[in-house]
């Protein structure tokens, strides 16, 4: 199926010269769709005939479910349905007094199971096509007083299980949108041929890896995937990483309260990343709970602790503070609550 942000400029060109129009409509209308990042009925250095007729030839993918905002007002969430198969994602846009993220899903569903993760938990539908990735961060942008200055590839689904998909949107953000491959964040838990083959790709994207245990006995109940890719190769192949793409790797942690977030266990993961190359950076996020499972998120005195032990070994550590808690923004919460 053929939609708004799925098509390309050479399709598009080749659509409108069957309707014989002139060669640089194409531009104006790419320009309008991505580079001022207008809806298509703001685009009016165009005609109303033809806005219309790509309205109906270029449908949008997704349509709007629920829309919460949180935060007074600075974090917005959206829960879509695809208009081909009425799957179900989300998306949420944080925005800070700097900057503006959106927070996009590449999966519908996801397969990987993380037993803390409310995507996890429901299992596997399908991959994102490159224009249902795209619209989610145009759509958003629609709505944002302020211009969208970051992506992260941090929502439902693992982003390098679904990498030709992610690599051609990510393209298509920092080419046509003008967001810069340093303001895009493609996070993994931990899949290392996927993590390689990014490595081989051109642009200097952000790489996170969620690591969430300093030691595989933790790390195979909390992240599955591990037993397949132990810790060893994933942070050498984030090691591999920073030395391909020059690129700052950052590792994602998810404290959970007498789980994950033990001092014995933040030695353990200072000793796992001192001395990775450029310096390592770990950020604390307290776990969003979910009702799948039986743990809870760290307090805030035991996740500074745990910081402190970190950045006292030399790592360096950020408290993240969750966005949207009021609106259910943790991944895969707003679609399990609307099932
Ligand atoms: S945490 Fe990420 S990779 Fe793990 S199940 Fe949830 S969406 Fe998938």
């Amino acid at each position: 199926m053929t939609t708004r942000y799925n098509i390309t400029l050479e399709q598009l060109t080749q659509h409108l010269a069957t309707l014989n129009e002139k060669p640089f409509r194409a531009k104006q209308i790419w320009e309008g769709l991505y580079q001022q990042c207008r809806p298509l009925s703001e685009i009016t250095n165009v005609g109303a005939d033809l806005r219309d007729h790509l309205g109906d030839f270029l449908p949008l993918a997704l349509s709007e479910v629920v829309r919460r905002d949180g935060d007074h007002g600075t974090t917005t969430k959206w829960l879509w349905q695809s208009e081909r198969d009425h799957t179900q994602i989300e998306t949420v846009l944080m925005r800070y007094r700097d900057r503006a993220t959106v927070c996009v899903s590449s999966q519908a569903g996801c397969a990987m199971a993380c037993s803390f993760c409310a995507t996890g938990q429901a299992g596997f539908e399908r991959h994102l096509d490159v224009g249902e990735i795209v619209e989610q961060v145009v759509r958003a942008q629609h709505d944002s007083p302020q211009r969208v200055s970051n992506v992260v590839f941090m929502g439902m689904g693992e982003p390098l299980a679904n990498l030709d998909a992610v690599w051609a949107a990510t393209e298509r953000i920092h080419a046509d949108m003008g967001i810069s491959a340093r303001h895009i964040t493609i996070s993994t838990v931990g899949i290392v041929p996927g993590m390689r083959k990014l490595a081989d790709l051109p642009l200097p994207v952000t790489l996170a890896v969620s690591l969430h245990a300093p030691d595989d006995e933790l790390r195979d109940e909390l992240v599955p995937i591990n037993k397949r890719y132990p810790i060893a190769a994933v942070i050498e192949a984030a090691r591999e990483y920073v030395a391909r793409k020059g690129r700052r790797v950052t590792f994602e942690y998810a404290c959970i309260e007498r789980v994950n977030d033990q001092l014995v266990r933040a030695e353990a993961l200072a000793d796992l990343l001192r001395g990775f190359p450029g310096g390592a950076h770990v950020n604390l996020i307290p776990l969003n709970a979910t009702a799948g499972f039986n743990g809870s998120p760290a307090g805030n005195l035991r996740i500074q602790n745990f910081a402190n032990a970190l950045t006292d070994r030399g790592v360096n550590a950020t408290v993240r503070r969750n966005r949207g808690t009021d609106i259910d923004a943790a991944c895969g919460q707003l679609r399990a609550r609307n099932a």
